[in-house]
């Protein structure tokens, strides 16, 4: 396993980062209310971001209901809030130190069991997680106290490790006993995120991606296709959302398919509960360190 040694000024950033993405998260928590529209609050968590000093990580994500992740709302999209299991999902990039974390607000008023299995299986996992602990041990904590409350952890979703300018990165932090038992380090960055459910316990990829993120720079011959990478160069390599991208539906759509089959964009299509199960999700970036961790991203 690489172990990366930060200096203390990039420490300085991935904190800033952190306390940015906390802050965001909060400020979008508090925008969370039955009539408010789901694009409306991505763009004003986005723009918070923005004016906190630094940038989105990746496009802010509010997933309901069965959707356990990667919602993110296109520019006509007319999705309105009332009484779901809502999962806010943001991060902050200062300089490409990233944070990222999660919560849910239960609109129903029905779920708040729920709500709070996930809450405190991260919470579990953060209290036990410090450098020599074994990754299948955070996800046997987490997937134990999702279970105490009668829910399923999302065995297919894990939490991750997190670099500069790398949402994701190895190693895959389980929400269940994976028998990984490769261990933590001192120094190592981490997103712990449980995602509970009264489902099945698994998730499927639906079709329609609104969330794409950069993977290579290779030549493409339609000049759509050429400008459109150009102009998605300045999100280096951090995920985007469609909505942010110039020019026509029509002409935009056309050069990201192109972009897709010549493997420069990967997709992040939005992802739901195999049996429609409603999903809970809570999410906190992490430093590990010799004693513990250090919760980067904590209010
Ligand atoms: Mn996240
Ligand atoms: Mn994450």
């Amino acid at each position: 396993m690489d172990e990366i040694f930060y200096s203390e000024e990039d420490l300085a950033k991935w904190r800033q980062a952190g306390k940015i993405s906390a802050e965001a998260l909060q400020y979008g928590l508090s925008l969370i209310k039955p009539g408010a529209s789901v694009l409306e609050v991505c763009d004003a968590v986005d723009k918070k971001i923005f004016s906190l000093g630094a940038r989105p990580s990746f496009p802010s994500q509010v997933s309901l209901n069965d959707v356990a992740a990667h919602f993110c709302p296109d520019a006509e999209d007319k999705l309105i809030l009332s009484d779901q299991v809502v999962k806010l999902d943001v991060g902050a990039s200062v300089d490409g130190f990233l944070g990222d974390t999660a919560a849910t607000v239960d609109l129903s008023g029905r779920h708040e069991k729920l709500v709070a299995a996930s809450k405190d299986a991260l919470a579990a996992a953060v209290s036990v997680a410090k450098a020599g602990v074994r990754l299948n041990e955070l996800g046997r904590v987490i997937e134990q106290k999702i279970n105490s409350y009668g829910y399923r952890p999302i065995i297919n979703l894990s939490g991750h490790g997190i670099g500069k300018f790398q949402v994701h990165t190895s190693p895959t932090v389980p929400n269940f006993d994976n028998r990984d038992e490769e261990l933590l380090y001192d120094g190592q960055f981490i997103a712990i995120e449980p995602f509970a459910t009264n489902g099945s316990g698994s998730i499927y990829e639906s079709t329609t991606p609104t969330v794409f993120m950069q993977v290579a720079k290779k030549p493409v011959r339609s000049s759509d296709a050429r400008q459109l990478l150009a102009e998605i160069q300045k999100y280096e390599g951090l995920p985007f959302a469609r909505r942010w991208l110039e020019g026509n539906t029509f002409k935009v759509n056309f050069a990201l398919r192109q972009l897709i089959s010549a493997g420069c964009v990967q997709v992040f299509p939005p992802l739901v509960e195999r049996n429609h199960g409603l999903v809970s999700q809570a999410e906190h970036t992490v430093l590990v360190r010799k004693d513990g961790c250090e919760v980067l991203t904590a209010v």
